[in-house]
């Protein structure tokens, strides 16, 4: 990542927009954007080669706010744009965000896949339990028995679990943060966006308008005397690394402890890395069936360079 003279010429406020942000006040998505903000700002990465891309709910206005490239897709759809637009230019770092409905409800297809494609890119939801840009209905991730205030009843599903179906699916980064501890959101967030393959963080997100359960006092634990957070971190025998990536019993022994750590609930819950393993990216291998990419981008590769024929034989 840039360590150079020229790089550091970036400020904070070179990475935000003069856009209002209309979340609602107390929003944990404050913290979130904060904490990409500065993020980007700590790597030092130019605004012009950071591409946002974002699905559709509250969290879907993030690419309004950072002053990088950005696009607004559709509903579940912030993933396969983001694959597109990093192979199309390989050279941006693209983050793609969303929230739990849109990524593990009409999103959870192109959740699964992108797991196992690992294209070097990160993917941040804020999980907040509920659909707050349409009045708080039950997203995937309320835990059943729950009633939120704009619920009738309880919820009579299981909620899934995001890291267990991120390590099914073949997450090479995976952790989790906590969307008003900003400090440590920064430094995963940085992690995230360093590591080679798809990273992917789930964030506790407070929606203080329509999930009056998990609120900021709940995740502090006001009722119980502590924290309901635990940092992963925080056990000297955590440690989440694969250190050799063709071991099948050390993959298996690490998604293992990841997997407890993940159905941790109720009064614990574990934020922090959960997993992380250096595996080719989809990216690499392209560029090794291409060579071409290795010297420039797809997007700067003239067409006519490309001898299609043989494509067009292949096709008939
Ligand atoms: Fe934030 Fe909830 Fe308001 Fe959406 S509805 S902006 S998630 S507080």
């Amino acid at each position: 990542m840039p360590e150079t003279a020229e790089a550091k010429k970036f400020t904070l406020q070179a990475y935000k927009t003069d856009v209002h942000v209309d979340w609602c006040p107390g929003c944990g998505d404050f913290g979130i954007l904060s904490s990409i903000q500065q993020a980007l700002f700590q790597l030092q990465i130019p605004p012009y080669k950071v591409a946002m891309i974002s699905g559709i709910g509250c969290s879907g206005k993030t690419p309004h706010y950072v002053d990088t490239y950005g696009l607004h897709t559709l509903h579940g759809r912030a993933l396969p744009v983001a694959t597109g637009a990093k192979l199309a230019n390989n050279e941006l770092t693209v983050v793609a965000v969303g929230g739990d409905g849109d990524g593990y409800g009409i999103g959870a297809g192109y959740f699964l896949n992108s797991g196992r494609r690992n294209v070097d890119m990160t993917y941040i939801v804020y999980n907040n339990g509920v659909y707050g840009l349409t009045k708080g209905q039950a997203s995937p991730t309320l835990a059943k028995g729950l009633k939120t205030k704009s619920m009738p009843d309880p919820s009579i599903q299981e909620g899934i679990n995001p890291i267990a179906v991120a390590l099914g699916a073949g997450y090479t980064w995976i952790g989790r943060g906590y969307s008003l501890d900003v400090k440590s959101l920064v430094a995963l967030i940085t992690q995230a966006i360093r590591h080679k393959g798809t990273s992917f963080l789930d964030v506790f997100q407070t929606c203080p308008v329509y999930n009056d359960l998990r609120t900021k006092d709940w995740y502090a634990g006001e009722d119980i005397g502590r924290s309901r957070l635990r940092r992963l971190d925080s056990d000297p025998s955590w440690d989440p690394v694969v250190k050799d990536p063709a071991s099948i019993e050390e993959i298996a022994e690490k998604k293992t402890r990841a997997l407890h750590a993940s159905y941790e609930a109720g009064d614990s819950l574990a934020v922090g890395v959960f997993y992380s393993i250096d595996l080719p990216t989809y990216d690499q291998q392209l560029a090794n069936k291409i060579p071409a990419l290795k010297e420039h981008p797809l997007v700067d590769l003239p067409l006519y360079q490309r001898d299609v024929e043989p494509l067009f034989a292949e096709l008939g």
